[in-house]
């Protein structure tokens, strides 16, 4: 039994980006990785923009303010022509309007009276975004995952269509006699093969459904999976003799990496490799399923579309709201509700507990025999999609 680190390690070791390169419209690459940076084409804002509806000036005219000017044009957003602003001159502006030649400031229109009393001195500059303030041209704007702001930096810069890492190609396979759609008093439906579909969904993923315990069966499916990028089994892989995932891997020349981890739960996790790529079995009870798959797969694939490995999982530190007992010899991942620096954890009834999981956003992590009182500070984990349901600040 190796420790949750050392396993992590030997993942993390092989876990290099996949190679190649997809082209893609914008439109359709939020959530994908970026090849490479994307640079500024231009200065932006590319022309000194006001930020204010009112009217461009020269600053020193409102030195004696209040003070009235002569208006003698208007310029509006998106105008090519630009009047020229001279001494004791305004020219009305709108929002997003480049700044015409000659004046160096924009007083509001709030800030002003009739056609048109300056009320206040404006000093130069004022309500103003100067040429470059937000980016300088060839300054590097966006790299790795493309996130919807991203995406918005990717089109302000013109970067249309984009070049992107390819996805790794994930197989989930879930295995079990006891599977069955339509199930009977004495069968169960299969749920990690969709929860982990689910998991991977910004992958590209190939549902293989379920196999019985059945030992051709399971070499059929297994040597099907790994004609992807990665193979993920649910279910048999422990050591038992109806388990019969590592049995069916070894005969189509998978090599075991490792098998059981010091983890609870999740201890009999998996992972092997082959010429043509990886194969994590993680365990069948839901929340064993699970807790591997936040803490091995998705970081893997993390690392494989380009990412870092250690980006979608990162550490919080918080302090614990009650007592957890720790596991002698396993480190235990154990579901929480983390808010605003407080941890509190969840009530726990077995591994096959995903309902616990789904209550809470991330997970508590207890070092074997150090047990948790009220009050310590822990480390928790977080998943990325966790952020969409962290409570409170
Ligand atoms: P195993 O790892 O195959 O020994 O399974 C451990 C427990 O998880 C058993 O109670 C299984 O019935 C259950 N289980 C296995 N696979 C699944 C699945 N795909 N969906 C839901 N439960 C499962
Ligand atoms: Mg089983």
């Amino acid at each position: 039994m190796i420790s949750v680190d050392e396993a992590r390690a030997i993942v993390r070791a092989r876990a290099s980006p996949l190679p190649g390169a997809e082209r893609l419209p914008l439109s359709r690459a939020v959530g994908r990785v970026l090849l490479g940076p994307v640079l500024a084409d231009r200065d932006d804002p590319p022309f000194e923009r006001s930020m204010m509806d009112g009217y461009a000036l020269r600053s020193a005219d409102t030195k004696g303010a209040p003070c009235a000017l002569r208006v003698t044009g208007a310029v509006a957003a998106g105008d090519a022509r630009l009047p020229t602003v001279g001494p004791g001159e305004a020219v009305w502006i709108n929002t997003g309007a480049p700044l015409p030649p000659g004046a160096d400031a924009v007083v509001p229109v709030e800030m002003t009276r009739g056609r048109v009393e300056i009320l206040v001195r404006a000093e130069p500059g004022a309500h103003l975004l100067a040429r470059g303030a937000l980016a300088r041209k060839g300054e590097r704007l966006v790299e790795g995952l493309l996130t919807p702001e991203a995406v918005g930096i990717c089109a302000a810069a013109g970067a249309d269509p984009v070049d992107v890492r390819p996805r790794p190609k994930v197989a989930v396979l879930a295995t079990g006699s006891e599977l069955d759609r339509a199930p009977g008093p004495h069968q169960i439906r299969n749920s990690n093969g969709p929860t982990l579909v689910a998991l991977l969904h910004s992958h590209e993923v190939t549902d293989l459904g379920a196999v019985a315990d059945d030992p051709a069966a399971t070499r059929r499916a297994v040597r099907r999976g790994l004609e992807s990028d990665l193979l993920v089994t649910t279910g048999g892989v422990s050591t038992g003799d109806l388990d019969l995932v590592r049995p069916a891997l070894e005969e189509a020349g998978v090599e075991i990496l490792f098998h059981v981890v010091a983890l609870q739960p999740g201890k009999p996790v998996l992972f092997g490799e082959h010429a043509g790529g990886r194969v994590f079995g993680l365990p069948g009870n839901p929340a064993s399923s699970l807790v591997c798959a936040d803490l091995f797969v998705l970081p893997y694939l993390a690392a494989l579309g380009g990412r870092g490995f250690d980006e979608v999982l990162p550490e919080v530190r918080a302090r614990v709201t009650g007592p957890v007992e720790a596991s002698p010899k396993r480190r235990r991942v154990f579901p929480c509700a983390l808010s605003g620096g407080r941890v509190e954890p969840l009530p726990w009834r077995s591994s096959a507990d995903l309902y616990s999981l789904a209550r809470g956003n991330a997970y508590l992590v207890i070092e074997p025999g150090v047990s948790l009182a009220a009050g310590d500070e822990v480390t928790c984990l977080l998943p990325e999609r966790a952020a969409a349901r962290t409570f409170g600040g």
